[in-house]
């Protein structure tokens, strides 16, 4: 088939790979001049290291393999721990800290030159029999066999194929960084929670820290240095919080205020079909854009290697765990109002007691809840 994919994400690149694969004619569009590989790091649960490991993509050296999971509450009492390889054992593979832009790059290297081509913006498409006619901003035209929308949370292609329904600011923002650190983490990542919100922190490799400060936030808020609100809000948190604020400068914290989809069953329309955030945008607690991502393509790969007709199956079979995800991504609102209460120190000290096992468990739980992969191993 011929196969033209919007937007050079983890998602694009990653179907552009499994796509070429299996033979398939592939190119993508990117409205960028080259990869846009800023951001912080990404959280790649055992599912999506699985799926990078379908699509042979060697992932030796890229990011920091976690070594366990621990959350805290804002005093610094143990909530709960993981350890990585009992995560790793019970579902067969690693899970992984890495910087965005380290997995786009490895992701884009597997492609044969020319098949990203940057600078061309989707402008519009148009269904003529069995094949899709698209136009690019500057005028260039892709006929292809299937289109495939890979072009992020404010997607153009879902509003081509179905119409209005962009996403909704959930309330929050998350500000974070990548940032070069002496913090010593052990090779795990770190969850916090209080009623001032949550924070994140996870060796990314190479020296670096990836964290995040989950915080209510409305459009229009005030602005100022982020670093002062944040100093205000989480100076007086447990260790590693403060450490990590005084390494800090403005320069290193970047605002990424939360948007989610309302997920539909169907994901495509004719001969186009939407993935990763064009689908299901959501916040990055918990981690779940990219994964969810990965899932997408990995599904929509085997359908097509069973038929075309499959493809109906897509959504279908995938917008239930999406939607799973995607509400457990969306619970980073306990950091607002009456439900902070949720995040405070006696609740918090209630839960202290379960074991690592039970921990384990419910972890393996939800991943496979979110995983077609996983399942269909
Ligand atoms: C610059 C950037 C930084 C990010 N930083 C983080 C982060 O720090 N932490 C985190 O958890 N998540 C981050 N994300 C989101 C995360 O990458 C996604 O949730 C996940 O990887 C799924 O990505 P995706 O490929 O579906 O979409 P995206 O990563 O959003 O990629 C979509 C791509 O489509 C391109 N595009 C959009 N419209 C068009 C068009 N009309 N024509 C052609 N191309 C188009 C965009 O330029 C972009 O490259 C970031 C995304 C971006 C774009």
């Amino acid at each position: 088939m011929r196969i033209l994919i919007v937007g050079a994400g983890i998602s694009g690149l990653a179907a552009a790979r499994g796509l070429l694969s299996a033979g398939h004619r592939v190119t993508v569009l990117e409205r960028a001049d080259g990869l846009r590989d800023a951001g912080g790091a990404i959280m790649v649960w055992p599912n999506g290291t699985t799926v990078l490991r379908d699509l042979g993509v060697d992932v030796a050296g890229l990011g920091t393999r976690l070594s366990g999971f621990a959350m805290l509450s804002a005093r610094g009492r143990q909530v709960m721990t993981m350890p990585g390889e009992k995560l790793e054992a019970r579902l067969g593979a690693p899970c992984l800290c890495v910087p965005r832009g380290d997995l786009l790059t490895r992701l884009h290297q597997g492609l044969s030159s020319g098949t990203v081509q940057f600078g061309e913006r989707f402008a519009r498409y148009r269904q003529q029999g069995r094949t899709v006619r698209n136009e690019t901003e500057s005028g260039a035209v892709h006929t292809a066999d299937l289109l495939i929308g890979a072009d992020g949370m404010w997607s153009r292609v879902r509003t081509a194929l179905f119409g209005a329904g962009g996403p909704k600011p959930t309330g929050t923002a998350t500000w974070q960084g990548l940032t070069r650190s002496t913090l010593d983490l052990g090779g795990r990542s770190l969850l916090l929670a209080g009623r001032e919100g949550k924070a994140g922190l996870g060796p990314a490799g190479n020296g670096r820290v990836w964290w995040f400060f989950d915080v209510p936030w409305t459009p229009g808020d005030p602005a100022g240095s982020p670093l002062d609100r944040l100093r205000r809000r989480f100076g007086g948190w447990t260790w590693p919080v403060p450490d990590l604020l005084s390494e800090l400068t403005d320069d290193d914290v970047q605002i990424f205020p939360n948007h989610r989809h309302a997920i539909p069953r169907h994901w495509g329309k004719g001969r186009g079909v939407l993935i990763g955030d064009a689908i299901h945008g959501m916040p990055p607690f918990m981690a779940q854009g990219a994964n969810q991502a990965l899932e997408d393509v990995s599904l929509l790969l085997s359908l097509l290697a069973q038929g075309e007709g499959r493809l109906t199956h897509y959504g279908p079979q995938r917008h239930h765990r999406a939607r799973l995800a995607s509400s457990i991504a969306a619970s980073g609102r306990f950091a607002d109002g009456p439900l902070s209460m949720l995040q405070s120190e006696p609740v918090l000290r209630g839960m202290s007691a379960a074991p690592d096992a039970q921990t384990t468990k419910a972890l393996t739980t939800f991943l496979r809840a979110t995983s077609n992969r996983l399942r269909a191993a």
